[in-house]
């Protein structure tokens, strides 16, 4: 996992710039073109093929209703649309081997997904939102729900809360193509309102393949529907954030949406704090 090394200036301008940002003075330094490498190999199948995977997706494509509920997600250690799918097969294209294969699964999924009807979210939106990144990636953010911007575009975490996330993402040494986003909610609740239990339920399927497909090594849960709603509890942000869970057998940090340090810059820091316990197990996963 590339971290930032100390004679790699991208990384440490990206890098100082964030820290910057959450209170460690202001720093201006020129910003050089990155093209960090890559991440990752291909990792061991964890008990579903991909075949099999991609004869999942005809049951999505019909519109069943994925199993799961909650199962899967609990503390590690108290201490402790049409376009997406496009997109997601350009990308396919690109890739050798077994990641050509995970990337076509993931742009079948985002066909079933841009057609999908299961809950009153379809009506109102502009584009499905399924997801970006690297199928492969080995790390997964997960929020909340399309907004404004995202819902126009048909991509998550854009605008200015994704710009925020960029930069999040740059500050522990990678890319943004170098890892996945996605959403509890492939659809713009309106309003910016918080997706009912019943969407939530009917649009769960979609993120449990999806995480099933790109097999990340870690979850990042951004903000608090998005952590409670994978783990299954109600508990306040503050009291699940810079903890370790599990979801789906995969280690889970909780930390602040991108929109709320946009609101409130004091959440920077500790946002930053979480990121580095990502970065450190990362880091420690590819040693
Ligand atoms: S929010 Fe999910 S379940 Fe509801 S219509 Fe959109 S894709 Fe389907």
């Amino acid at each position: 996992m590339p971290l930032i090394p100390n004679d790699d200036p991208a990384g440490l301008d990206e890098l100082l710039g964030y820290l910057g940002e959450i209170g460690y003075g202001e720093l201006y330094l020129r910003r050089p073109d990155s093209a960090a490498s890559p991440a990752a190999g291909l990792r061991e199948a964890p008990g579903e093929t991909i075949a099999q995977t991609v004869a999942g997706l005809a049951a999505a494509a019909r519109g069943a209703t994925g199993a799961a509920g909650a199962a899967g997600a609990g503390a590690e250690a108290p201490a402790a649309g049409e376009d997406a799918g496009a997109g997601a097969a350009a990308t396919a294209a690109d890739l050798p081997g077994e990641a050509a294969a995970t990337g076509a699964a993931l742009a079948a999924l985002a066909e079933a997904v841009a057609g999908c009807r299961r809950c009153r979210l379809c009506e109102g939106r502009q584009r499905t939102v399924f997801g970006s990144g690297d199928p492969r990636a080995e790390l997964m953010f997960i929020g909340e729900g399309p907004g404004a911007e995202e819902d126009r575009q048909g991509l998550p975490f854009v605008g200015r809360a994704g710009e925020l996330l960029t930069r999040i993402v740059e500050a522990i040494g990678m890319t943004r193509d170098q890892v996945y986003i996605a959403n509890i909610v492939k659809c713009r609740p309106p309003g910016n309102r918080d997706p009912q239990p019943d969407e939530v339920a009917a649009c769960r399927s979609y993120l449990e393949r999806q995480i099933t497909l790109i097999r990340p090594r870690l979850i990042v849960a951004l903000g608090r529907i998005a952590a409670q709603t994978l783990l299954g509890n109600d508990l306040p942000i503050g009291r699940m954030r810079g903890q370790w869970f599990q979801f789906m057998g995969v280690p889970l940090m909780v930390t602040y949406h991108p929109a709320a340090l946009l609101r409130n810059p004091a959440l920077k820091r500790p946002t930053w704090e979480d990121m580095q316990q990502v970065r450190d197990r990362l880091h420690a996963i590819s040693a």
